[in-house]
Order: structure tokens, then sequence, then C-alpha cells
């Protein structure tokens, strides 16, 4: 194992040589959309974190562009990934939660590129994007691999995903494609491989009393408060986290090296972002869905292949809402009226201009902690609603990056300017259409995993 940084750095490199992300065009190119849950971008190497968790993607943002300032359509996976896969923010796209389906009439990306003459599939690991919700919409091939086994336990599947990944490949290489894969390997549990375990979690005492084991179930009873977790702890969480994240890394970097092999990577449009990011205490609290602060609503953002310039990182504010209309743009496809989202690559265009504008997060998840936030930012001010109890609190992004200080009551005028804007977007919410709630046991498996 120790040669294996090596040889993918050496496969990268051959990546690159092969136009890996510098963008042949022959046709409208292939388009390849990953969605690693779970993923905060500050962990990776190529968003300034410390440590090596990140070889493959930093490669994929050097050879393309990287988003610095992304905002998640919500801070738990099933109204975040519609959003991705529709350019819309939850209250147009109408999921929700878990009683809603896609409204009927609502292309996504996928149907768009079907509708194009692109094959179309996707494998994804979450109950919440399993055909239940309407997110298969448009997929010519469709599965959902569990993400919780029969034991009890959520692995890592990442190899499983790819496998069928390459499968498809190879059985529908002819004319354009639209895969799009959705990892659940940096999700809790937090269960990296020994080798990567060793590189990366520090010496921690998981004998003691109490101590931290990194699965879902201990951490939502922590954030349900039961039961405590020292700064020991959290150190170790994100040792784990961040060993899962180099895990998950490198099988990409094996499947982008295949992808080159196979002469595919010249002309495929990659696309890596992340439905949420996840809270390790910096507001009390532990996993993601409650909360709206930016380590669970902030996520990373990279594109690279043809039509996209290397080694660019764009800072002005982006949003998931955005992922569908630009990768339809930079297909050639034309984008569906009345989307949300702006295509990005206005950032890159000469005579274009990304322009500043406000961005919104919102969910409605009723289950045992119902989700009660709304949130509306600029690029430099966020201000969070609760729902029910009607309280606003505002924070100076630009000042106060880690949201310490409430400053609603400091500046009541920006308060008060920015929950107008965000009372006009809910006024806009369209009628959601309704589904059974799901089975008994797939809400006890749901309240497992931290819904
Ligand atoms: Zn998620």
């Amino acid at each position: 194992m120790t040669h294996r940084p090596l040889l993918l750095a050496a496969r990268l490199i051959a990546l690159a040589l092969l136009g890996g992300c510098s963008g042949g065009k022959k046709g409208p190119p292939n388009v390849l959309l990953i969605s690693i849950d779970t993923l905060r971008p500050d962990r990776l190497g190529c968003y300034g974190h410390e440590r090596e968790t990140s070889p493959t993607l930093d490669g994929l943002a050097k050879a393309g562009v990287l988003f610095t300032d992304v905002t998640a359509a919500s801070p738990w996976t099933l109204p975040s990934h519609a959003s991705i896969l529709t350019g819309r923010y939850p209250s147009r796209h109408g999921v929700k939660d878990h009683v809603n389906h896609l409204r009927r009439g609502v292309p996504t990306l996928a149907s768009v590129l079907r509708g194009k003459g692109y094959k179309t599939m996707a494998v994804v690991n979450s109950h919440n994007l399993s055909e239940r919700y309407g997110l298969n919409r448009g997929f010519l091939a469709f599965e959902y691999l569990e993400e919780q086994l029969a034991d009890g336990s959520i692995p890592s599947r990442g190899p499983e995903i790819l496998e069928k990944a390459r499968g498809w490949l190879e059985a529908e290489r002819t004319g354009p494609f639209f895969l799009f894969l959705h990892f659940y390997d940096v999700h809790s549990d937090f269960t990296p491989g020994e080798s990567y375990r060793e590189k990366f979690v520090r010496p921690y005492d998981g004998t003691k009393d109490g101590a931290i084991d990194g699965t879902t179930e201990q951490l939502a009873r922590i954030r349900n408060g039961v039961g405590e977790i020292d700064a020991d702890g959290v150190r170790f969480l994100l040792d784990m986290y961040d060993a899962e994240i180099r895990e998950l890394d490198d099988l990409l970097g094996e499947f982008l090296a295949w992808l080159a092999q196979q002469g595919l990577a010249e002309n495929t449009l990659v696309a890596i972002t992340s439905d949420h990011g996840e809270e390790f205490m910096e507001h009390g609290s532990l996993l993601h869905g409650r909360t709206y602060f930016q380590e669970v609503i902030r996520v990373p953002l990279l594109l690279c292949g043809p039509g996209v310039p290397a080694d660019l990182r764009v800072a002005t504010p982006a949003h998931q809402v955005d992922i569908a209309p630009t990768l339809l743009a930079l297909a050639g496809a034309d984008i569906p009226k009345g989307l949300d989202g702006l295509d990005l690559s206005a950032a890159w265009r000469e005579g274009a201009l990304l322009p500043q504008r406000l961005l919104f997060a919102e969910a409605d998840h009723n289950n045992q902690e119902p989700d009660v936030g709304r949130m509306v930012r600029t690029a430099g001010q966020k201000l969070l609603y609760n729902r029910l109890t009607e309280a606003v609190q505002l924070y100076d992004l630009e000042l106060d990056p880690g949201e310490s200080a409430d400053r609603a009551e400091v500046e009541p005028e920006s308060a008060e300017r920015l929950m107008e804007s965000l009372r006009a977007f809910l006024s806009g919410e369209q009628e959601r259409e309704m589904i059974d709630a799901p089975s008994e046991a797939v809400q006890e498996s749901l309240k497992e995993l931290g819904y």
C-alpha cells in the first residue's frame, strides 16, 4: 500500500497528458456528475485543508474550475439532490420531505439530456435518492444500492458503485452519456479502511467509557442530548472523516484513470459536488439536517472538461441550483424555462458576468426533530429564520466566517431587508405532490441513519 499515492499521482499525470480535463471537442460532451454525500469543502486540499485528503480532487481543481463559495439548497440529502438534479429550489421542485414526490412536469438534468440523445445512468447509495421520490426521472438505467445493510451497518460502497459504472460504460459507450454517481462513503458511520485509518487517525482512547465510535447511531444520540463528546472525541471524528475522504478520493482517481484508458476522458465534462456538509460541534451539534450554518450548508463544486478553463477559482457565490443549468449549457442543451439557477460558465465567458444575487436554503423535514430553518444570504450577510419560533439571526460572513456573533439586533435594517426577501421567496412555493409515508421498517432505518 505504500506505493499507492505514487501510483495514483502517476495515473493523474497520465490522465492530464491524455487530455483528461483539457477539453478536446468532438460532438456533445459526455457528462459525469459525482455527488459525494456529506462532503465539506474545507476538508479538501484544494479548499485549503492542510492534510492530504484529496489528491484526485485537487488535480481536478487544477485542471478545471473551483467555486469557492457554494451554497446547498437544504441541510439534508433529499431536497438538496432534487435541487442539484432540477436546478430549482425545494419549494419549486416540491421535494422537501419523505412524503413528497418530484412535481409532475419538472424536467431534470437527465430528462433534458436524454431528450438530446444522451444515454443516461445513475447509481445512487441513499434511500433519499431511490425511485420513490422521482429523482430517477430521465435515467434510462437507475440503480439504488442500499446504504444500510441487513445487519444495521452502513458500509462504504464506493467500489461497487464504480464497478457498476464501469460495466454500464463498457456496454453503452456509443454516443454521449450522462452518468450520475452518488456516494455515501464519507457519510457516517465513519468506517475508513485500515490503511487509511493508520494514515489519518491519531491515537484516541476508544476503550474508555463513552468513547466515540463514529457510528451514526451514537452521534444521533449525542445530538439528542444523550451522552457527550469532548475535544478529543471531535478530533477523532474529524480524523475518521478525513480518512474516509482520502479513501474515496483514491477510488475516484482510479476510476478517472480508467476513463482515460478507455479514451473517454477527453470529451467528458466532470462535475464534483456534495449535497450538504457535516457538523462537528462548531455550533454545539453533530451530523447534519437541522442547522444552516456554513459547516452544513457550504458544499464543494469542481468542474472540468470541454468548455471549462484550467486552474480558475471563482469566488462569486454560487448555488446547487446552478449545477443543472451550467452542465446543460456546457453540453450545448437548451436550459428549461423557470429554473432558479444560473449558467455558471458566465464566470469565464468573455463579455459575461456572474451576477451577485440572493441565495436561499430551505426544507421541511417533519421527522423526530422537525427542520424549522430557512436561510437567505448575500455575498457577505446571512440571515437564519426559525419558522416555529420566528427567531431571526444575522451573520456577517466576511468578518465572522465562523458565525459566532448574531448581529440581528445590531443591524435591524439589514435583518429586515433580508427577511423581506425571504418572505417574498417563500411566498412563491408551489403545490407539493404528496405520497404515502415510507413503511415503518424504512422509517426505522431512516431514524438510524440520522434522519
Ligand atoms: Zn446527504
